[in-house]
């Protein structure tokens, strides 16, 4: 099949909704073989039906037993999206230990290993340019921007963008390109969930779509189509960055 992603096997994690779905969907769009991956199998499944080149498989990131058993079925793809992560609402008073372990393991510890996993079939292709492309969810709450009410996520989603930094530093010169995305507020399932939490949707909703200068949230598949990029070789002279995709927010 034609397309940007032609010949290239992609493997996304957190696939099941939101934009992991979406980047699915359009990886395959562009001709790529696509490993999708959740913890919600039966939200998984609906993905399955949608194209022949997706495989879906359970994967829990933060369980390392998984990690390595997909590491050993999925070969080694050319692109990984590390796409998990969770928002944790409040300040540091609100900041308890189970939370900062459960925020640091999904939204850090879960690209790391997925990244550890996969460089040693990376690094053991022939070629020394082009083996993989990697692409690490950041937000912009984060380094790129502080966010009132957001301090575990935001602390969490830097140390995502340092540790991006940091692999492409170590493989550059070896065909492995890393580069981490900032979101804006995109318009997904849980980010409706978070509205729904605040107890007031409505206000919730106005509030989301107030902090966007464009006056309105971004999409799933707008963050896709970044993603796509990143992962095409037509990117191929960008590796160690955080991009924004934020609506002007950071503006
Ligand atoms: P979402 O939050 O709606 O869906 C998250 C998915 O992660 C679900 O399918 C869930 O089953 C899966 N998941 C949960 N725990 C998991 C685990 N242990 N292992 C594997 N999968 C697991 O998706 P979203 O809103 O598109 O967010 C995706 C990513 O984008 C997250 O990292 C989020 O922080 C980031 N992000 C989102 C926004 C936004 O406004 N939606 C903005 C910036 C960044």
């Amino acid at each position: 099949m034609a397309g940007r992603l032609a010949g290239k096997t992609a493997l996304v994690t957190s696939a099941a909704q939101g934009i992991g779905r979406a980047t699915v969907l359009a990886m395959v769009a562009e001709g790529a073989t696509v490993v999708a991956t959740d913890i919600n199998e039966a939200a998984l499944a609906s993905l399955a039906n949608e194209n022949a080149a997706i495989t879906t498989h359970k994967l829990d990131v933060t369980n390392q037993a998984d990690v390595d058993a997909i590491a050993a079925k999925a070969g080694t793809p050319d692109v990984l999206f590390n796409c998990s992560g969770y928002v944790h609402a409040g300040t540091i008073m609100d900041v308890v230990d189970k939370d900062w372990d459960f925020a640091f393991e999904l939204n850090v510890r879960a690209h790391y290993r997925m990244m550890r996993a996969f460089t040693p079939g990376w690094l053991a292709k022939a070629s020394n340019t082009g083996k993989a492309s990697v692409i690490n969810m950041a937000s912009l709450a984060s380094s790129v921007k502080g966010v009132p009410n957001r301090f575990l996520y935001g602390t969490s989603k830097a140390a995502v963008i340092g540790m991006t930094k940091a692999m492409a530093a170590d493989f550059l010169n070896k065909g492995i390109r890393v580069n981490a995305i900032c979101p804006g507020t995109v318009d997904t399932p849980s980010l409706h969930d978070r509205m729904r939490a605040t107890g007031d949707y409505e206000a919730a909703h106005k509030a989301f779509i107030g902090r966007q200068p464009m006056g309105r949230l971004g999409t799933a598949a707008e963050i896709a189509a970044l993603v796509v990029y990143l992962a095409s070789d037509e990117s191929g002279f960008i590796t160690g960055q955080a991009i924004n995709i934020d609506g002007g927010w950071s503006v």
